[in-house]
């Protein structure tokens, strides 16, 4: 009766079993300072981070220098459009102008809101019902003033992937920095380092069964040597982009989480599709009402956003104690504001209010999948039958 169904995987995953393992050595025994290096316990502690940024440039076919280890994608995602814009000030570029979508997350949103009241000239390019950026506008915004487009790789709430390529070929064609929030992308769907034209990628330990508090910046080394200024001073650490002593447990779980989904993310990310393609069309069958939000198939192979007209989301959600779902993104559902994301792709303040977010993830099982419809054919039939 207590169980619990968990469909937020785009909020978070659980740390894997074998992630765990891998790091509980380096609470106890393996304590040493990676920067200590005149010693052998600091050497230790500094192989198991150079062994954690192999695996993390080796999910994206990257060199292990492109590594520069954060706190998470939002330190990631400040240390990009920040980075950027400070040493553009700082070697007197005259570039001002930033392209993004109003769709992004807010740890992109809000630093963009900050560089804009310091003379930054931010600008949104325009996304279709599917919120999809429309490459047009974007090839039109684009200009020689045109210092950094950042626009993500895959959206949390309704799961669309952008046109990587073609904002990268766009973006540098005018001598532009590219930087992709990969959050939600990372594992699972290809992402290559070497055939992308991206410059800077942020991603996130804990949204690919890491522990929390650990993420990365993927840079490339002509961003790096000179393009780039840190957040946080005080130390060499990072190529001296990121200063502060290295949370080496955690970062040696991150890169093992890289590693698993290296062997193994692509394969489950197609379970994970045929798992929702039929858990829609069984939820369509039994409620015809329903509609779902995103790109039907440039999305996410977890991700399914769900409108029921006339029922309010937040109150479907109460009515349904067992299963773990969201309304929007995590950071805004505390409060009563409809998702932005929704409303950005054309949603009625109504219909967002009346939209819930289901994520999979590698521990979703058709069985559980089968009584969440239920329980969400029942409590809708009740629902609707109140207005
Ligand atoms: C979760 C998420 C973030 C924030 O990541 P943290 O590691 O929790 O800071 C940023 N962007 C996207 C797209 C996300 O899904």
């Amino acid at each position: 009766m207590s169980e619990v169904i968990y469909l937020d995987y785009n909020a978070t995953t659980p740390c894997d079993s074998r992630v765990l393992e891998v790091m509980l050595p380096y609470f106890t025994e393996q304590f040493g300072n990676p920067s200590s290096s005149t010693h052998q316990v600091g050497r230790w502690a500094a192989d198991a981070v150079e062994q954690a940024r192999e695996w993390v440039a080796g999910l994206f076919g990257a060199s292990p220098k492109d590594v520069i280890f954060t706190s998470g994608a939002t330190e990631s995602n400040n240390l990009a459009l920040y980075g950027i814009a400070r040493a553009a000030l700082r070697a007197g570029n005259p570039r001002r102008q930033i392209i993004s979508l109003r769709t992004e997350h807010k740890a992109v949103l809000e630093p963009l809101d900050d560089l804009a009241l310091q003379g930054f000239e931010v600008q949104y390019a325009p996304v279709d019902a599917y919120g999809q950026v429309d490459l047009t506008a974007l090839a039109a915004l684009i200009s020689e003033d045109t210092l950094l487009v950042s626009i993500q790789a895959a959206n949390s709430e309704i799961g669309t992937l952008q046109p990587l390529a073609d904002i990268g070929m766009l973006t540098r064609a005018a001598g532009a920095i590219f930087h992709t929030d990969a959050t939600q992308a990372v594992g699972r769907i290809p992402l290559n380092w070497q055939g992308l034209p991206i410059d800077l990628l942020s991603l996130s330990s804990h949204k690919i069964y890491g522990p929390k508090g650990a993420g990365a910046l993927l840079a490339r080394r002509i961003v790096r040597q000179g393009l780039l200024t840190p957040l946080a001073r005080g130390g060499g650490q990072e190529g001296k982009l990121r200063a502060g002593t290295q949370n080496v447990p955690a970062l040696v779980g991150f890169g093992y989480a890289c590693e698993l989904m290296a062997q193994e993310g692509l394969a489950e990310a197609e379970r994970q599709r045929t798992l929702r393609d039929s858990f829609e069309q069984r939820l369509k069958a039994a409620l015809p009402q329903v509609s779902f939000n995103g790109h039907p198939t440039e999305r996410l192979p977890n991700t399914s956003s769900i409108t029921v007209p006339g029922v309010e989301a937040d109150a479907l959600l109460m009515n349904l104690p067992r299963l773990s779902l969201s309304l929007g993104s995590a950071c805004n559902s505390g409060a009563i504001e409809p998702s932005y994301v929704l409303t950005e792709v054309g949603l009625s303040r109504d219909l967002a209010a009346s939209t819930f977010r289901l994520s999979l993830g590698k521990y979703s099982e058709a069985e559980a999948l089968a009584e969440a419809i239920e329980d969400l054919v029942v409590v809708v039939h009740d629902l609707s039958l109140h207005n």
